[in-house]
């Protein structure tokens, strides 16, 4: 990640180049965001420029032995510190069990959210934390002897996930640091840090990205229409992630909606063999995800319904969806929308309570039958 591939943020890179240049560079600096807005891409962004030996005025090199290990994410002066889950039968309690998955993470991908990273690490319903075993790490990495870099660069992604253990030996840290380190902290919720780590940071406050700057960044990325970018690029409030959400759906929500679509399309033709088959398929996918797939099925019904009496543009519908909402749509209506909703919940409480999955997404598909022809 480079200065230049972070959307917008024009102040923030002068301020940030500046500080390279003068060489005036706090020790701990805590980038604030709200999410979306591109802090953690230009905090790695500065740690690079900070090291280029080539740096230009408005980058880094890209050529140079540091920006070589810096493309790599492995630069023996570039630490990490991320949330992670435990999984102890695999033996991985600490960030760096995690270096692989977390460097294929973040490969051309800038913006994300701690979802994304949930899901790569497969964390299923668990939380993830900075744990306080991680604390050990940070201070044996930081009392070695710094390799090769002018300034060692330790990266903290989410410092309110830090353990109570953790945010103290990080503040020991901060309050007497190793020669020529730099701790750069990005964080979406820096109300809940530990006081006396913020007062001793430099505040780094990103901004919402500026809705032309989002415009630009998707028609060069995406073959949009112009008029697409605009509508996608007002309402995403200044976050990349959400306006990338509103382009194309993630892996679950395009399985879900090709899961919808099948079970409409049965029930309309009366494919009695296609709503057996569809539930043999949902059967097999976990409770879970049964259960969020009939949330996300009650979802779209609702907005389909409200489709046609309001202006396109205040659903919160993504383009995929509504690409299918404009045939779609017209099928529901006053006299099928509650109905419709009512077997759904029903069929979402019986998942809850256990009852054969197969059973209930094949009654359900004969309901429907019933139903969308009102
Ligand atoms: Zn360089």
């Amino acid at each position: 990640m480079y200065f230049r591939d972070v959307i917008g943020q024009e102040e923030v890179k002068k301020r940030l180049i500046r500080s390279a240049q003068t060489g005036v560079v706090p020790h701990a600096q805590l980038f604030t965001e709200q999410g979306g807005a591109g802090a953690f891409p230009l905090a790695i962004a500065y740690g690079r420029y900070l090291n280029c030996s080539h740096r230009t005025e408005e980058d880094a090199c890209g050529v140079c032995p540091s920006c070589v290990k810096y493309d790599a994410l492995a630069h023996p002066d570039l630490h990490f510190v991320f949330p992670i889950v435990s999984k102890k039968e695999k033996k991985k309690e600490v960030c760096d069990d995690y270096l692989p998955e977390w460097r294929d993470f973040l490969k051309g991908r800038p913006y994300f959210t701690i979802d994304h990273w949930l899901e790569h690490m497969d964390a299923g319903n668990s939380q993830a934390i900075i744990y306080s075993k991680e604390s050990d790490e940070i201070i044996r990495k930081l009392s070695l002897k710094i390799y090769e870099a002018e300034y060692r660069i330790l990266l903290v992604w989410l410092p309110e996930k830090l353990h109570q253990t953790c945010a103290n030996k990080l503040l020991k840290i901060i309050e007497e640091p190793p020669a020529n380190t730099i701790i750069l902290m990005v964080s979406e919720a820096p109300d809940l840090i530990l006081g006396t780590i913020q007062s001793r940071s430099q505040r780094i406050p990103i901004r919402p990205i500026a809705t032309e700057s989002i415009e630009k960044a998707l028609l060069s990325q995406y073959k949009l229409e112009v008029k697409d970018a605009q509508d996608v690029a007002h309402r995403a409030s200044g976050s990349y992630v959400q306006a990338m959400e509103a382009i194309s759906l993630g892996d679950e929500n395009a399985f879900f909606l090709e899961q919808f679509k099948g079970m409409m399309r049965n029930s309309w033709t009366r494919n009695v063999k296609g709503m057996k088959a569809m539930g043999d398929v949902l059967a097999g996918i976990g409770r879970e995800r049964q259960k969020n797939f009939l949330v996300y099925c009650q979802y779209l019904i609702r907005e389909n319904f409200m489709y046609r009496f309001q202006s396109p543009d205040i659903t919160y519908m993504n383009m995929e969806e509504k690409s299918f909402s404009n045939n779609f749509a017209p099928y529901v209506n006053e006299r099928n929308v509650f109905d419709l909703m009512d077997e759904l919940a029903k069929a979402e409480r019986h998942i809850a309570q256990n009852v054969n999955a197969k059973m209930v997404f094949f009654d359900l598909g004969l309901r429907i039958t019933v139903l969308i022809k009102r």
